[in-house]
């Protein structure tokens, strides 16, 4: 499957398809350093774009989900979905849908789900990353949590890539975005232009100095 017949596929989801585009070419671009991650899988939208960048470079992507869904997609809320209930719990469950799409592209032995919180799997990870996409939970300690517990793991040249950035507050939470600025703030990424809410830093490579440092010492050198 090519990108164009992934663009065919009706997702579920809550990104842009522009957003996916750039998500399959930025995996694409630094899939051979390493493998990809992704923190929040939700219904497999990303994890096809993404897989399927990572299959034509030959590494394979990890998709961490609890596949419960958010707070906001329980019964009764704002974002439920009827389709994702599950009869026996009662409750959501996306990892269903999730493996049809990865099978339906093409991508079984290239997505490999995690169904997890993804904390725990971080706590035994050891293995650099080319990748990681942010797009799990969306309280502070959420976003906080999944960025500081994968953020070492990143490769130099590799991708940080936090989805749900929201300039106007009035458009949607601010805790990817604050997590965001405090990634830009560590000096260790070079921002690269945003596509709609999909936030693009590049982890600069060692004996490299980010813009945003470079920055900082002309403001406090005397
Ligand atoms: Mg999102």
């Amino acid at each position: 499957m090519n990108v164009e017949q992934l663009k065919k596929i009706k997702f579920k989801g809550f990104m842009a398809e522009d957003e996916k585009t750039r998500l399959y070419e930025l995996a694409r671009e630094v899939g051979r350093l390493g493998p990809c991650l992704e923190i929040g899988g939700y219904c497999g939208g990303s994890a096809a774009y993404l897989g399927l960048g990572c299959q034509e470079v030959g590494t394979l992507l990890f998709s961490i989900d609890h596949h419960e869904g958010s707070e906001e997609q329980q019964p009764g809320q704002e974002y439920y979905d009827p389709d994702l209930l599950n009869p026996f719990t009662r409750r959501i469950d996306t990892f269903p849908t999730f493996r049809n799409i990865v099978q339906a592209a093409g991508l079984a032995d290239t997505v490999i789900p995690i169904v997890a919180r993804s904390a725990q799997v971080a706590r035994f990870w050891r293995t650099p990353l080319s990748l990681i996409l942010i797009d799990g939970g969306h309280s502070f300690e959420a976003a906080f949590t999944d960025y500081s517990a994968w953020v070492s793991n990143l490769l130099p040249g590799g991708y940080l890539v936090i989805h749900d950035i929201f300039k106007d507050s009035s458009r949607g939470g601010q805790a990817p975005r604050c997590v965001y600025e405090m990634a830009l703030a560590s000096g260790l990424f070079d921002e690269l232009p945003m596509i709609r809410t999909l936030g693009v830093l590049r982890r600069v490579e060692i004996g490299r100095i980010s813009r945003r440092a470079e920055q900082t010492w002309e403001s406090v050198r005397v």
